[in-house]
C-alpha cells in the first residue's frame, strides 16, 4: 500500500509538472504567434516586437533547459564530498554576478563536514539558492552561507537581508512554477527542494520581514558503514 501511495504521489508531480510546462510554454507561444502576424501583416514598429519576441524565446529557453535537468536520468553517483570546498566552489562562480550588485558574499565554516552526495546535484542547489538571495538584494549587503553540524545533521545555512517572504507565500515556494519574478521560472527550489530529498534531507525557510530570509539546508552525516 505504501508502494502505492508513493507512486501516485510521483504521479501527481509529474502531472502537475506536465500541466504547468504547457502552461508556461503556451502563454509565450501564444504571444510570439501574435507578434508574427503582426509583421507578416507589416505593422510597424518592428524592432520593439523583435526584442519582445526574443525575450518570449528566452523564456521558453529556461524553462526548458531548467526541465531538461529533472528529465536527465540521474547518473546518482556519489563520493564523499568535503561540504566548504563545494561552496567554495559555487561563490568563486557567483560572486562576479554579486559584485555587480553590491553584494559580498561570506562563507562562514563553524564545521566542516563531509557528506555523501552527487558534487554536481549538490552544487546545483547552492547555486540556486544562492542566486535567488541574490535576486532578492537589490539594495546591495551581505550574504552568509553558515556551516554548522551537530551529532548527526550538518546545517548549510544562506542568510540574506532580502525583504523577507510573505506568510501567504511561504508554503508555495516550493511548487513548480511558483515565481515572483518577471523572468522567472518557479522551478529553482521545487528541483532544490527534490534533490535535497533524494539525499534524505530536507530545506527549511524562515523569513523575518524587513530582515531577511534564511534557506537552511539540513543533510545527514555521512556515517562509517560498520556491516
Ligand atoms: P525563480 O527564482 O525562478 O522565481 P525559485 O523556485 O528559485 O524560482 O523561487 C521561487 C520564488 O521563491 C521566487 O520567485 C521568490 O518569490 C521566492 N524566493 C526564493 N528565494 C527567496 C529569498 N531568498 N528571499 C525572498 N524570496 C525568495
Ligand atoms: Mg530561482
Amino acid at each position: 500500500a505504501e508502494e502505492i501511495l508513493v507512486r501516485s504521489e510521483k504521479m501527481s508531480v509529474a502531472g502537475q509538472l506536465a500541466a504547468g510546462v504547457a502552461h508556461e510554454i503556451r502563454n509565450p507561444l501564444t504571444s510570439l504567434k501574435g507578434f508574427v502576424q503582426l509583421l507578416q501583416a507589416g505593422i510597424d514598429g518592428k524592432d520593439e516586437y523583435y526584442k519582445i519576441m526574443i525575450d518570449e524565446i528566452d523564456k521558453i529557453n529556461s524553462i526548458t533547459s531548467e526541465l531538461l535537468f529533472i528529465a536527465k536520468p540521474m547518473t546518482d553517483d556519489r563520493k564523499e564530498e568535503i561540504i566548504s570546498c563545494m561552496l567554495q566552489d559555487v561563490i568563486i562562480l557567483l560572486n562576479t554576478q554579486a559584485k555587480i550588485y553590491n553584494i559580498t558574499l561570506n562563507l562562514e565554516v563553524e564545521s566542516d563536514q563531509t557528506i555523501y552526495c552527487n558534487r554536481t546535484q549538490m552544487k546545483q542547489v547552492f547555486i540556486n539558492l544562492i542566486k535567488n538571495a541574490i535576486e532578492e538584494m537589490d539594495k546591495g549587503g551581505v550574504i552568509s552561507v553558515c556551516v554548522t553540524s551537530d551529532q548527526n545533521y550538518c546545517y548549510i545555512e544562506i542568510i540574506d537581508q532580502g525583504p523577507g517572504i510573505s506568510s501567504h507565500i511561504i508554503h508555495k515556494l516550493k511548487e513548480p512554477f511558483f515565481t515572483t519574478k518577471k523572468e522567472g521560472t518557479g522551478l529553482g527550489l521545487m528541483i532544490s527542494n527534490k534533490i535535497i530529498e533524494n539525499h534524505n534531507g530536507k530545506i527549511d525557510i524562515k523569513s523575518n520581514q524587513d530582515i531577511g530570509s534564511t534557506f537552511c539546508i539540513c543533510l545527514p552525516l555521512s556515517k562509517k558503514e560498520t556491516n
